[in-house]
């Protein structure tokens, strides 16, 4: 049966977001119906709302942080149940048989990632995200929530915290390695939680001071301002690790000078402009600059058992929808202690 679903789309690029309905597809025989409690708002959605990746279709009802219940299953569906606890991230279909989706790491399909929202579906619609009340999706873009954390601060992990988990993982953040985080916004409060509980040295590099506090409690060991010069100059090739959240093109050189030889420094922060490197940053000190894009399926879910295992969550400001559009202005100035959701019993 086709679901209709209450939701917040943005009619343009340059247009507030406002209340619609949308159709849910009928529930196939690999697919799940969520009944979505929460969603949380990253700033990937106002990148792409706004058209700053690009051309988009509208109305666009974007979120990718989707955490709820399953309320109907398809027919062959084994990996999930009626009452489960469940979540889905950034996509929700990939071809499965190229070497990547067979490696886990459908976020590179070779055929085409289907992304949660603005992207065309195998079906041919335009796929349509987590700020509305329910989603179906294919049983094996689910993922299972563990018990003991709760619904509202783990939404946040099915994008900031698999984006910061994976490079941290994959780069070897743990004993011995000092990691730094840049900017602690969403993805950032996140990466310094997940470092700090994989055992690493934990540097918040943030505009200002004003966030010290709340890094320090959040795990972070020590804390600087890159709006004062003399943080550059003190951190000069301190850092193994150094994963960047900004949202804007920054100066990447500078955060080169922080590595130790053979440090890396991996972008997650994906601003429309470009972002200079210097190649005599690189050189000098075998450093390497690298990207990193949300995670697989399985890391995803090991991420999820992770944070449980570990007491993570993100830690939220709950917003109803008739607020979205002020939380996206704030998240824009950097006021955001550390990331929206929004209550979706609020959309109704
Ligand atoms: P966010 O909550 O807005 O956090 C970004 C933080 O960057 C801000 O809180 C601020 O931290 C700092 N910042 C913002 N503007 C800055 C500027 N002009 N100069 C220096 N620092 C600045 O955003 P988010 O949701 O964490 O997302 C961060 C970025 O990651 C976005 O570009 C998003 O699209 C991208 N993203 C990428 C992936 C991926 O797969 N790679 C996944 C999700 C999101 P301070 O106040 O501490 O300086
Ligand atoms: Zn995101």
């Amino acid at each position: 049966m086709t679901t209709i679903a209450h939701a917040y789309a943005s009619p343009s690029p340059d247009g507030d977001l406002v209340p619609t309905t949308i159709k849910r597809r009928d529930v196939g025989p690999h697919d799940v119906l969520i009944e979505i409690k929460y969603s949380g708002i990253c700033h990937s959605d106002i990148h792409t709302v706004r058209g700053e990746w690009g051309p988009q279709a509208y109305p666009l009802v974007p979120g990718h942080e989707i955490a709820g219940i399953v309320t109907e299953v398809g027919t062959e569906v084994t990996k999930h149940a009626v009452g489960d606890r469940v979540g889905v991230g950034c996509m929700v279909n990939s071809c499965g048989e190229c070497k990547n989706c067979k490696a886990g790491d459908e976020q590179y399909c070779l055929n085409g990632t289907v992304g949660t929202y603005g992207v065309t579906d195998r079906d041919g619609t335009i796929t349509q995200g987590g700020y509305s009340t329910h989603i179906v999706v294919t049983e094996d873009f689910v993922l299972r929530i563990p018990d003991g954390i709760d619904l509202d601060v783990v939404a946040p992990l099915l994008c900031a915290g698999i984006t910061t988990y994976s490079p941290l993982n994959r780069w070897g953040a743990g004993p011995g390695k000092k990691v730094a985080v840049v900017g602690l916004g969403g993805l950032g409060h996140m990466a310094v939680q997940l470092a700090h509980a994989m055992g690493a040295e934990v540097t918040v590099l943030s505009q200002s001071l004003k966030k010290q506090e709340d890094g320090l409690r959040l795990g972070a060991d020590r804390y600087y301002a890159t709006s004062d010069e003399a943080t550059f100059t003190e951190l000069a090739g301190y850092f193994d690790l150094i994963i960047n959240t900004v949202s804007a093109s920054i100066d990447i050189s500078a955060f080169l000078g922080l590595l130790t030889v053979d440090g890396a420094m991996v972008n997650v922060g994906a601003p429309a402009e470009p972002l200079p490197v210097n190649a005599m940053a690189l050189i000098g000190g075998r450093r390497s600059f690298a990207g990193s894009m949300i995670g697989g399926i399985p890391e995803t879910q090991e991420m999820l058992d992770f944070c449980a295992e570990h007491g993570i969550g993100a830690e939220i400001e709950l917003i109803s929808a008739d607020k979205i559009n002020d939380a996206y202005e704030r998240v824009l100035s950097s006021d955001v202690r550390y990331r929206f959701v929004i209550d979706t019993a609020t959309l109704v």
